[in-house]
């Protein structure tokens, strides 16, 4: 294994040092991530581009593991619990393995292989939370125009 080391693949945009090496896409009620190519930097001028979008809830990023800094660290086992979660509940969505610019590094594949990659598209990291209000506005017909 390479002596980098180990990214998170569900990191706040926020993280020193990230990488974007994923876009959410889909549906806001079926989100999926399309992954990138090649990684790119998370910095201020990609956000800027997102003309006032969260980059949070645009981008899937990766950054080095936080360690025992993390909630979801088992400090004893050295381990992500938060993946153990999500090949423990969430369905398959990829037969194979997504396509993907980090795997070489990624703390996920090195834990659980195929299975977290199999699954990783549906993870969001930051998802966009609509609210009633929101909801209710999007609901409104448009003003029928005044003579
Ligand atoms: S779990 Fe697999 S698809 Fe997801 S970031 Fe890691 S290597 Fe890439």
């Amino acid at each position: 294994m390479s002596d980098k080391p180990l990214m998170c693949p569900s990191s706040p945009w926020e993280t020193p040092n990230a990488k974007v090496f994923g876009v959410v896409a889909g549906t806001v009620e079926t989100p999926e991530v399309h992954y990138l190519k090649e990684t790119l930097d998370a910095t201020p001028e990609l956000a800027a581009k997102l003309n006032g979008e969260n980059p949070g809830e645009v981008f899937r990023v990766a950054a080095p593991c936080g360690k025992s800094s993390c909630q979801h660290h088992d400090g004893t086992a050295h381990k992500c619990t938060l993946v153990s979660r999500i090949v423990g509940t969430v369905p398959i969505m990829f037969v194979g393995r997504a396509p993907c610019a980090i795997r070489s590094t990624c703390l996920w594949w090195a834990q659980e292989g195929a299975e977290a990659c199999k699954r990783c598209p549906k993870v969001i990291t930051n998802p966009r939370v609509i609210t009633e209000r929101e909801l209710a506005m999007a609901a409104q017909p448009p003003e029928a125009p005044h003579d």
